[in-house]
């Protein structure tokens, strides 16, 4: 079994100011000492070194105390089983500095974790998994595939480069100086470790910069940079699922939205972290997410992808006939989520929203999420599908702001979603159109949608409320088709309806000024925008 990652990933070495036993009245030689946890006899020790003989604490008999923001007293219990515990070995600790305390209270906290862990071992030497929450639901090939992505700086500077993203969190930190200032703070998947600095210029008294891949490498370079900020952040490499901190937290700050919020199931781990570390009633940023869904018309992309098909409808391929293939890989195109930038004038009725509030919300909520559907066309149509989009609250003391994907306002690298159904769907103007989307997580780190789509009867005999067409496709959020490289087609001569959606849509986003000038811009023009 391999080592758990957290270890692997731990500081276990640490130069000191100084250290003073309590038993010897020996004076120090004059050597820096150095604390070192190890495991090299089969124990998890933590040992002193100044020169002599160094002093070994068993992790699972020790406790650390925090006399002083630089200062520390390790005390290790007597092993007379039986009776109440007696501190027979005890040590000072003097750190060269705050930072480098805090880091060693959390590798002092993770080892003891590890030692509870190793203590599950069974009689025959068979150790029971410890696997952490994350292990246990998410595919290591999945996992590693993950951390390996977000541990390249490309990745990392495609988000920051995200203006509208990273302009964001900035603003809403910023703004909203009163949640962080003096405040101990978690940044839950650190990545470069920027919404850190962010919290650290917002005035946090710490930070604790949690990062599972090999990014922390790179923010703990980047953090030691600015060094007036560095000293009120510690990088903890590892999850949040797994990691120990030594305290409690006044206020979570997070980035873990993915495509149509849900997808990487990186909200599971914000809520976690909020269970694990949070105060009660502490602050998270950002507060609350919603998906927003409305159906849409877009001849375009659908002959684009049943088009896509076509290749299989060959006869002689080399002298081979392909036809048998053909309803199968129709079929798989459909399976694949677009995502691009869409015109909103596509939508052919005001969205639906879907709230996940984030200091509330229970983790397993977020295993299947279920959103009944119901709609009135605002015209007649063909319904090529429905289309997704979603915002983010930060619920600050002295500003709410949201974060915004939705088609018209300003793009992101998260662009729209639209899930395409093979059987388009007939609408009149007025028409109901009802049905719902079911999400279920799976465990490479994304959902399976199922997508239903039903019309309403409508005219004369309408009350009787039948279904006069049904229309669903199942589709995996893993695998999307991006199509932002294509040529997108929007322009005014579209032989399409503009459906004047957007004085009714449901884009009720509180904007800045600069936001919703280029929203009224938007609405005026939205090829000039999106273009
Ligand atoms: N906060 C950064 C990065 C956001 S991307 C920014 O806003 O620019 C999300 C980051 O979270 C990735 O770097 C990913 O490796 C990390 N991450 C995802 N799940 C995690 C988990 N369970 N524990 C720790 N880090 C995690």
């Amino acid at each position: 079994m391999e080592a758990p990652q957290a270890r692997k990933s731990m500081q276990n070495e640490f130069t000191l100011a100084s250290i003073s036993h309590l038993s010897s009245s020996s004076s120090p030689p004059n050597l820096s000492p150095v604390a070192r946890f190890c495991s090299d006899s089969g124990v998890s020790e933590l040992r002193f070194e100044q020169g002599h003989e160094p002093l070994n604490f068993n992790l699972h008999t020790s406790q650390l105390f925090k006399l002083g923001p630089m200062e520390s007293v390790c005390i290790s219990e007597g092993s007379e089983s039986g009776k109440e515990p007696i501190y027979s070995k005890g040590t000072t600790i003097q750190f060269r500095n705050e930072e480098e305390s805090r880091s060693f209270h959390c590798a002092f906290e993770q080892g003891k974790k590890e030692v509870v862990a190793q203590g599950s071992n069974l009689p025959n030497g068979t150790a029971l998994e410890s696997k952490s929450k994350f292990d246990d639901k998410i595919e290591a090939s999945s996992a590693k595939m993950y951390f390996h992505y977000y541990g390249q700086l490309l990745h990392q500077q495609n988000m920051m480069q995200d203006y509208v993203r990273t302009g964001s969190y900035y603003a809403a930190v910023i703004e909203n100086r009163a949640d962080f200032a003096g405040r101990v703070v978690v940044d839950v998947g650190a990545g470069s470790g920027i919404l850190s600095l962010f919290a650290a210029q917002a005035g946090a008294k710490h930070v604790y910069a949690v990062e599972a891949s090999e990014m922390a490498e790179y923010a703990r370079k980047l953090i030691a940079g600015n060094p007036i900020l560095s000293q009120k952040i510690t990088v903890v490499k590892g999850k949040v699922e797994d990691v120990e901190l030594p305290e409690k937290v006044d206020i979570l700050i997070s980035e873990p939205m993915g495509t149509l919020l849900i997808n990487e199931r990186m909200l599971e781990s914000y809520v976690i972290a909020r269970d694990r570390f949070l105060v009660p009633n502490g602050k998270m940023f950002p507060t609350l997410g919603r998906i927003h869904m409305a159906p849409f018309s877009d001849e375009y992309l659908y002959i684009e992808i049943a088009n896509k098909a076509l290749f299989w409808q060959q006869q002689n391929y080399y002298g081979v006939d392909l036809t048998a293939l053909h309803g199968t890989a129709f079929q798989g195109y459909f399976s694949q989520p677009v995502v691009d930038a869409f015109d909103p004038r596509l939508l052919v009725a005001p969205a639906i929203s879907h709230v996940i509030n984030f200091t509330t919300v229970k983790e397993e909520d977020l295993y299947e999420i279920n959103v009944p559907l119901k709609y009135t066309s605002s015209v007649g149509t063909r319904i090529h599908g429905l289309a997704c989009w979603f915002d983010v609250l930060f619920d600050g003391s002295t500003v709410q702001r949201w974060l915004t994907t939705a088609p018209g306002a300003p793009t992101t690298h998260w662009y729209q979603l639209r899930c395409v159904l093979s059987q388009p769907l007939y609408v009149m103007p007025g028409q109901e159109i009802v049905g719902h989307l079911h999400m279920i997580a799976h465990s490479a780190q994304s959902y399976t949608i199922n997508l239903t789509m039903s019309v309403k009867m409508w005219g004369p005999g309408a009350e009787q409320g039948g279904i006069l067409q049904t229309s669903s496709c199942k589709l995996d959020l893993k695998e999307p088709y991006y199509r932002m490289s294509q040529p997108q087609a929007y322009s005014l001569t579209q032989d399409q309806q503009p459906h004047q959606l957007l004085q009714t849509q449901d884009i009720q986003i509180q904007q800045d000024e600069e936001v919703s000038e280029l929203m009224q811009q938007a609405m005026k023009d939205p090829v000039s925008v999106l273009h």
